[in-house]
């Protein structure tokens, strides 16, 4: 395998809840490969979206993680209605009921608890001079789970309420990928999470359908 061995954690969906979510992988009909499967690991993705800088420290423990995959499935159910749907301009009236696979309508509950963990203050950012004089960027303090939690949730919420961002939702078309991305692209013709990695499996796969069409 190349840059994507299944356990790597990827920050390329262009937000970090959307990070969050890509912890998981795999089309839904097939096993899930979790890649938040630690302390250790959550601790990784957090140093990774860089909501928690290098060099401040961080106690992640089992309950942080079930937290984190309380709020991961929260948004991955709400993200799921939303891609369901399409763009669309907020004022046309839903057409599914929220108990459907396919709605476009999140639940209730769904978007309480997103509500929820969004309440709590993020980590204040603080700013550190390094001895060359450069601002290094920091925490003001070491931080809580409740707070990065916020920071994921704030974002999720700035995300699936601006109906620009909201158009941009993709899912990747790739055979064995699931991954939710931004497409900021110009055109917005985007299919791929990367075409490193999956525009570049399709590419190969229909390399070798050729290859074998021209042996017949
Ligand atoms: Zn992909």
């Amino acid at each position: 395998m190349t840059a994507t061995a299944s356990s790597e954690l990827r920050f390329d969906t262009g937000r970090v809840s959307l990070d969050l979510l890509a912890t998981v992988s795999g089309r839904l009909s097939e096993e899930p490969v979790d890649r938040l499967d630690s302390p250790r690991r959550l601790t990784q993705w957090l140093y990774g979206t860089g909501l928690v800088p290098s060099g401040t420290a961080v106690a992640v423990d089992a309950a942080w993680l079930g937290r984190f995959l309380v709020l991961r499935d929260v948004l991955r159910r709400v993200v799921a209605t939303q891609l369901a749907a399409g763009p669309r301009d907020g004022t046309s009236p839903a057409a599914l009921s929220a108990d459907d696979p396919l709605s476009t309508t999140p639940s209730a509950a769904d978007v309480s608890r997103l509500n929820a963990a969004a309440l709590a203050a993020p980590p204040a950012p603080s700013a550190r001079p390094a001895p060359d004089g450069t601002l290094v960027r920091t925490l003001a303090a070491q931080p809580d789970c409740g707070a990065l939690l916020a920071a994921v949730a704030r974002d999720a919420v700035e995300l699936l309420t601006d109906p620009v961002a909201r158009a941009q939702l993709r899912q990747c078309e790739g055979e064995s990928c699931s991954l939710v991305y931004l497409d900021a692209s110009r055109g917005r013709r985007r299919r791929w999470c990367s075409s490193e990695i999956c525009g570049n499996r399709e590419r190969v796969a229909r390399h070798r359908r050729r290859a074998v069409a021209a042996q017949d």
